[in-house]
């Protein structure tokens, strides 16, 4: 099971693992292991000096005890944040912000499929305005995931006026779940954060924002999160999103973005499909991760 997914560690631990017994090696190859999959330097030395201490503490030798300290060990970093999604509110209102490319329409869609899954009534916005194309490709998306959809009446119409008769539809129609889809030009930074505080400061006059999700491609590892800085500084992000993870050997990526950033994994996207969705759960994922 763990071996179908390209993050997984468990091929580049297997031959660490198989050995007889711990010795000077297992710790340089679970370092590499660990560097390859970017984990980090500093979350990699963290869980080593973590394991040696354990494996120090309970005088073992055997090389199966530390997978097993390895898999508890991410799962207890991983669960350090509240990785469950904040619904509960009607409408709940959930802005999706993220640079061009990264995956933000496809994630939206995928999101109201497994929402509308779950029987909950959705309703999304297409608050990227400009991109008429992207406006086509979110319609195409919520009407596969059987949601209702707000278009701006005209193309460059005012963000914020497209987020504002989303709410309000939802709140007309008895919608549980708002889903407002926002611009990625990277070109206009300034003014594309101007604009996501404008559709934030009119949206939550009507009711209060829920989660405002970061899209992350987990491909681009460090270089995503560095073009995401923005995001992460003036959009009150509240939670992740990493896509792209079916494509990625970057399994602890996922680790080093909780622990960069200090916001918690709540959804993954592991391919193209619309269900190719899940929520984070830290004790799945890591059992995934190690093996
Ligand atoms: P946006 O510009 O951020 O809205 O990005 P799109 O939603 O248009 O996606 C960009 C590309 O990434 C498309 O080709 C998607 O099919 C692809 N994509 C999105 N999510 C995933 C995923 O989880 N896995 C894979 N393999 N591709 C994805």
């Amino acid at each position: 099971m763990a071996d179908r997914t390209p993050w997984s560690l468990s091929g580049a631990l297997r031959g660490m693992f198989a050995k007889k017994t711990i010795d000077d090696t297992t710790w340089d190859d679970l370092e590499t292991a660990l560097i390859t999959a970017d984990f980090g330097p500093d979350v990699t030395e963290a869980v080593i000096d973590d394991l040696r201490a354990k494996v120090e503490r309970y005088h073992t030798t055997d090389p199966k005890d530390l997978q097993r300290m390895l898999r508890e060990t991410m799962e207890e970093r991983l669960s350090k944040l509240d990785t469950t999604l904040k619904l509960s509110e009607r409408p709940a209102i959930v802005l999706v912000v993220g640079v061009n490319g990264v995956g933000k329409t496809t994630t939206i869609g995928k999101f109201a499929k497994f929402l509308r899954t779950y029987d909950r009534s959705v309703v999304v916005g297409a608050a990227d305005t400009f991109r008429a194309a992207a406006v086509e490709q979110l319609a195409t998306w919520a009407e596969r995931a059987g949601a209702e959809i707000v278009r701006p009446q005209q193309q460059g119409q005012d963000p914020a006026s497209v987020a504002f008769q989303t709410v309000e539809k939802a709140k007309r129609d008895g919608t549980e779940i708002v889903i407002i889809d926002t611009a990625g030009r990277l070109q206009t930074k300034g003014g594309l954060m101007d604009e996501l505080s404008k559709i934030k400061r009119v949206v939550e006059k009507q009711a209060p924002i829920a989660e405002v999700l970061l899209v992350l491609d987990a491909t681009t590892g460090q270089n995503g999160l560095a073009q995401a800085e923005a995001f992460l500084e003036h959009a009150g992000v509240t939670g992740l999103v990493l896509t792209k993870l079916d494509g990625s050997a970057k399994g602890g990526f996922v680790l080093a973005v909780q622990e960069r950033t200090g916001l918690p994994i709540k959804l993954i996207g592991q391919g193209e499909g619309i269900n190719d969705l899940t929520g984070f759960t830290p004790h799945v994922f890591a059992q995934q991760l190690v093996g």
